[in-house]
């Protein structure tokens, strides 16, 4: 079985009746994208950040950053390469911050917000980005966007960025695509107006599902509640999809759910384009994926609507 899992290292795939689905990896460390690339991942689908973040009493500097961004760029040969820009708070603290405690840590200071709160820490960040830019296939995605005005502000940002780095002389691509997370109630109810301002959306289940829910995620006595086929979450996705491809816009999922072969043909029949998963389960979900029909899953699609 495990000889017959490896060919899909080395090929792409499509569904049964020929519909391409990108399949690309989630990583945490630079040198998890080895393991993507051995595993047969066509990119990274989510490059989480905080790692660099860490553990550590003062913020990474912009050479620290870019070695590291580099690092996986380098690596993954002109594949595409989503980088996350920073998301901490919520469950994940760093003291050198001087996050104040909050109530509801989930609903406060966290992701995009705290980056625009500190603006040149996320400034050093989207300048190591854009200089890393010029060593392969880079997009850079926005975490926990709510509104068009943090999307916009954000946008701002990155633009100070690349006006500082052009006085300095330092190359970047101009070929960098923006995305964001899909990854509250409210991004996805005007995903139709977001889509408009990015290139790319990338559906962060997991946290769609905590706020959707109003579960905390990080809280066992309510993970019996936790469904990702609760209709309201699916309606969510669906939404989401079809106001991103009425843009001409490609729709990934990066939450925890594009790696359950269960699941992976629900969100085939919703039309995703790429799913990033766990570097473990490229193979099973590459092979899924050629297995599933799109035109009978889509024929299911107002059945999960409707029932849980
Ligand atoms: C998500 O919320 O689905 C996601 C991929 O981001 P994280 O798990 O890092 O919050
Ligand atoms: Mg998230």
């Amino acid at each position: 079985k495990k000889e017959e899992l490896k060919r899909f290292a080395v090929t792409e795939v499509k569904t049964k009746d020929g519909r391409k689905v990108k399949v690309y990896a989630n990583i945490a460390f630079p040198d998890e994208a080895e393991i993507a690339i051995k595993n047969g991942a066509e990119g990274i689908g989510l490059f989480r950040t905080e790692f660099l973040f860490m553990n550590r009493s003062s913020p990474p500097s912009e050479d620290e950053q870019f070695a590291a961004y580099k690092a996986v760029l380098e690596k993954m040969e002109g594949k595409p390469v989503i980088i996350r820009t920073l998301d901490v708070g919520g469950d994940k603290s760093i003291p050198y911050l001087n996050i104040e405690n909050e109530l509801n840590p989930f609903l406060g200071c966290r992701a995009i917000r705290l980056c625009l709160g500190h603006r040149e820490l996320f400034k050093t960040q989207l300048k190591a980005l854009l200089r890393a830019s010029v060593y392969g296939n880079l997009k850079i995605m926005f975490p926990m966007i709510t509104t068009a005005y943090e999307l916009k502000e954000a946008k701002s940002i990155l633009q100070e960025a690349k006006e500082e780095l052009k006085k300095q002389g330092i190359e970047f691509s101009d070929k960098i695509e923006v995305g964001i997370m899909i990854e509250t109630p409210a991004a996805a109810l005007v995903s139709d107006i977001l889509a408009d301002e990015v290139d790319f959306f990338s559906i962060g289940t997991n946290d769609l599902i905590q706020y959707t829910l109003a579960i905390d995620r990080t809280n066992e006595k309510v993970s019996y509640l936790y469904d990702p086929l609760n209709p309201a979450i699916l309606r969510l996705i669906k939404m989401t999809v079809d106001n991103a491809h009425k843009k001409g816009k490609e729709v990934g999922v990066c939450g925890e759910i594009a790696s359950d072969e269960n699941i992976v043909p629900i969100l085939i029949g919703f039309g995703v384009d790429e799913l990033s998963v766990n570097p473990a389960k490229i193979l099973s979900i590459k092979k899924k994926i050629t297995e599933t029909d799109c035109n009978i899953e889509k024929s299911k699609v107002n059945k999960y609507l409707q029932i849980n």
